[in-house]
């Protein structure tokens, strides 16, 4: 099978493993970088001894993302790759929309034109819902996004549903809520707090009451996939149902860490989220990990590079 995944952050690198433990051919469609692979990615060709094929284009070259997927027809498509960061959206929204949403269009027209049958996986968010207006959240709560990121991801909603109605293609869009691993990056503030606190007994943080459902990201790329294998084309949405705030996070990894912390209110949002949790009841698989444990992973992997997701995913 060929498979095609763009980005190269978490979720991109934990699919490649996924796929090419597998035996499966992967490509790669990522920005070319001065320094080289991204950490999580060049952790993934470590612990394999393998890589997959990089082929190096901006996502907003969008010609060259529509050459690369007639070129390429793979079976299986990921789109990941974004700008996933909140914040940078507020004073960054027409790159946003770019990235995020103009990209999807590229892929999706390449596949509509050259390759129709292939299974196309586009990753929305609960940033979706915004201040959601129940609690929790399903799939009929109403979208009402309020960050340049947020909108990007209801368009990713909404070209999924018009490519799947109107050209019968195979696309899975996910409404995912919070994802973390070990190969999270610094500016989420789950490692934050861990790497802060394990490397230098302190972290400052922003609005420690907002309250998130933090998921096991190997766990989910797993579930996207067995999804995409087994099940019908359409919107899905993925949480593990149990919520904690900033908060409760940081109390538990001080617990087993220990460490101090304080407060820059500078660090704030215009917006914050209140209460992000899915009704599980609406989860395609439920997952086994909660919070307690992405945090226990996170520790491991920050004291000694334990690596948890080739034990999820399957070893070598
Ligand atoms: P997001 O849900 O994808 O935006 O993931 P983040 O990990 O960036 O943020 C999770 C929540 O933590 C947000 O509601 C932030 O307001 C809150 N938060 C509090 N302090 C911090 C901080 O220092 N950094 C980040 N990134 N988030 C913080």
């Amino acid at each position: 099978m060929k498979v095609l995944i763009t980005g190269a952050g978490q979720d991109s690198s934990l699919t490649t493993y996924l796929h090419l433990r597998r035996g499966d051919q992967v490509y790669v469609l990522t920005r070319r970088r001065a320094d080289g692979l991204t950490d999580q990615m060049r952790k993934v060709v470590e612990v394999l001894n393998e890589s997959p094929v990089f082929i190096y284009a901006d996502l907003t070259e969008y010609e060259n993302v529509f050459d690369i997927v007639r070129e390429l027809k793979p079976d299986m498509i990921y789109h990941y790759g974004a700008m996933s960061f909140v914040p940078y959206s507020y004073n960054n929204p027409i790159y946003t929309a770019q990235v995020n949403e103009l990209s999807a269009y590229a892929i999706l027209e390449a596949v509509r034109k050259h390759s129709p049958d292939a299974k196309i996986f586009l990753p929305a968010s609960s940033e979706v819902f915004g201040k959601p207006v129940e609690y929790p959240q399903r799939l009929s709560t109403p979208l009402a996004p309020v960050s340049p990121y947020a909108i990007s991801k209801v368009a990713l909603l909404y070209i999924a549903e018009y490519y799947r109605k109107v050209w019968r293609l195979n696309v899975y869009d996910f409404v995912t809520f919070n994802h973390e691993s070990e190969l999270r990056g610094e500016e989420f503030v789950t490692m934050k707090i861990v790497k802060n606190l394990v490397k230098k007994g302190h972290v400052v943080l922003g609005n420690i009451e907002a309250r998130k459902d933090w998921g096991y990201a190997g766990e989910y790329v797993k579930i996207f996939n067995r999804v995409m294998e087994n099940e019908e084309p359409r919107r899905y949405i993925l949480c593990t149902g149990v919520i904690a705030s900033v908060k409760d996070f940081l109390r538990y990894v001080i617990s087993k860490v220990g460490g101090t912390y304080e407060i820059d209110e500078s660090l704030y949002r215009p917006v914050d989220a209140e209460g992000m949790t899915c009704d599980v009841t609406e989860v395609p698989v439920k997952p086994q990990y909660m919070w307690w444990d992405v945090a226990d992973i996170m520790i491991k992997y920050v004291r000694d590079g334990t690596l948890t997701f080739p034990e999820v995913l399957g070893k070598v």
